[in-house]
């Protein structure tokens, strides 16, 4: 049965006005039997957003509609379909498919499959192009579709759905809890989250911030310790980096972060900077003297997403956000390249079918 559908979004025509976005129609992918379709509510805007949109990480697709941190109500699910049925409130995060064969997929890691279909700038295997969250709808495997309990709402839900998880993730597979110290080096979007879920988690948190205006959010938001230039060496257990532009005087920065690891402490960067901004070097000594170790980490798996929204209901978690309608999404995009976003902009639905 052959079908025309369109869905409608702010999206990017011109990479030379990057951040004027206007009311689009496009295609969907083509819908099959693990396919979800939803109606988008609510989509957080992402530091990756911006990236795509200022090309930082290539040229992109055009025209493109971006936005990865998505909620909404399910109008349609394929016959594969389990656990997940039409008018249920989910989410939907940075990707949208993958091989499902591969070992990762196997493995219950399908964010980290080679082959995975990003929720935007993606080419379906039928040529289409996915596109993001700022739009009426959006069409997704089921694994990468996440129930969101009843007790979170849905403006609280969607920033979670990228940053939440991306640093839910880290913090869950490298043990932070009771007894543990977990340093966080960018208090922004993600940031604010890796604190919220490492004190809910039990651990002891280190927040480290350059901007002193934002001392008193992050005392609000439980730090337990707000630092930056007291010796902390040999303190942490693990560090959670958001950080992804380094700047050019940042030689030294990464071994000085390392120096505060404990034995065996691990830091972790989840910040995915332009094409163009390598991280500074490291000299070996500064791996070598702590025993440390260094590493990264990409979104998360469903079983964390189920997890990290369990941790959120449970404890009654909340997000720092400001809502605007979709229609302001300029001023929103503007405002996270600025960094003026306190700490997470959730754009609401305005679009008219
Ligand atoms: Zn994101
Ligand atoms: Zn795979």
């Amino acid at each position: 049965m052959s079908e025309h559908v369109e869905f409608k979004g702010y999206a990017l025509t011109d990479p030379k006005k990057w951040s004027d976005l206007k009311v689009t129609s496009f295609e969907p992918k083509t819908f099959t039997g693990d396919d979800v379709e939803i109606a988008i509510t609510h989509c957080g805007v992402c530091g990756s957003d911006v990236h795509t949109l200022t090309q930082g990480w290539g040229e992109s697709h055009l025209p493109l509609v971006v936005g990865h941190e998505i909620v909404g109500k399910v109008t349609r699910v394929g016959g594969k379909v389990a656990g997940i049925k039409v008018g249920d409130r989910v989410g939907v995060g940075a990707k949208i498919g993958s091989c499902m064969e591969c070992r990762a997929c196997k493995e219950g890691q399908e964010n980290y499959c080679l082959e995975g279909i990003s929720t935007y700038n993606s080419e379906y295997p039928d040529g289409i192009i996915s596109q993001g969250g700022y739009a009426t709808a959006i069409r997704a495997h089921q694994q990468f579709v996440f129930p969101i309990p009843d007790e979170i709402e849905s403006r609280y839900a969607a920033s979670m759905m990228c940053a939440g998880l991306t640093v839910y993730s880290p913090l869950k597979t490298y043990g932070a809890g009771p007894g543990k110290k977990v340093g966080v080096i960018g208090i922004g979007g993600l940031g604010h989250y890796a604190l919220l879920w490492a004190k809910a988690m039990g651990a002891e948190v280190y927040a480290f911030t350059h901007d002193e205006s934002k001392i008193a959010d992050i005392e609000k938001m439980g730090a337990d310790v707000i630092d930056y230039h007291k010796p902390l060496a040999r303190k942490l257990d693990l560090i959670i980096s958001t950080r992804d532009n380094y700047g050019k005087d940042a030689k030294g920065v990464l071994d000085q972060y390392l120096s505060m690891l404990y034995v065996h402490g691990k830091f972790i960067s989840v910040g995915l900077p332009d094409e163009d901004s390598p991280m500074p070097p490291v000299h070996a000594m500064s791996l070598a003297m702590p025993g440390c170790l260094m590493g990264g980490s990409s979104i998360g798996n469903k079983k964390e997403a189920l997890e990290m929204l369990e941790l959120a209901r449970s404890k009654g978690i909340k997000p720092w956000i400001e809502e605007m309608p979709m229609k302001d999404c300029k001023k929103a995009v503007e405002g996270v390249k600025e960094s003026r976003v306190r700490y997470r902009y959730v754009l609401t639905q305005d679009i008219d079918n």
